[in-house]
């Protein structure tokens, strides 16, 4: 198994439902490495960015609803980066199928997801699926400075003479 990062959120329903200290417990059984952690609004570009690999189905408008709080009059999400050995496969397992009526009844997703009554699966966390994702995803969700271990390589970009890191 390779070291790899993979990113979490935990989305509005997991911050609305106070599962967040549930949730991190969950997630310490795959002995991992937090690496990064903040909790931010999502704004529309973030939203459409994330999810683009969806921009064709029928939910995604909801979807986007969805990750920005318009659901839950709950605005805030909890993005987290862990890493250490599979991570990615080993938070998916702990997080369950996207689909919470077939997800794991042990899973996070399969204990606390729902799917709406417009067929939207409300599910709690995202995790990333494959390392490709995974690095578009932290490199969209963090700078190089909110994570505290060099994962990818970084540049100096000077704006009105300030200079600060970004992915390369
Ligand atoms: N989703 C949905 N219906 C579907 C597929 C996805 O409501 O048929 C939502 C669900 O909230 C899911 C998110 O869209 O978590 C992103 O979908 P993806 O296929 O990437 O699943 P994930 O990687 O989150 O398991
Ligand atoms: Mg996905």
């Amino acid at each position: 198994m390779n070291e790899e990062a993979t990113l979490i959120i935990i989305k509005p329903d997991g911050l609305k439902k106070s599962l967040t200290g549930n949730i991190l417990t969950r997630l310490s059984e795959a002995k991992l490495k937090i690496i990064g952690a903040k909790v931010i609004m999502v704004g529309e570009k973030l939203a459409n960015t994330h999810y683009r690999h969806l921009k064709d189905q029928s939910f995604f408008p909801e979807l986007i609803k969805y990750i920005q709080g318009g659901l839950h009059g709950e605005n805030r999400v909890m993005a987290l980066v862990y890493w250490g050995r599979g991570a990615i496969g080993k938070v998916r397992r702990i997080a369950g199928a996207t689909n919470p009526e077939e997800a794991d009844p042990i899973s996070i997703r399969g204990a606390y997801g729902r799917i709406l009554t417009t067929g939207l699966y409300e599910n709690v966390i995202h995790a990333s699926s494959d390392p490709s994702e995974a690095e578009r995803e932290i490199k969209l969700w963090f700078s190089p400075d909110e994570i505290v271990r060099k994962l990818y390589p970084v540049k100096e970009e000077s704006v009105s003479g300030t200079t600060r890191r970004v992915w390369q």
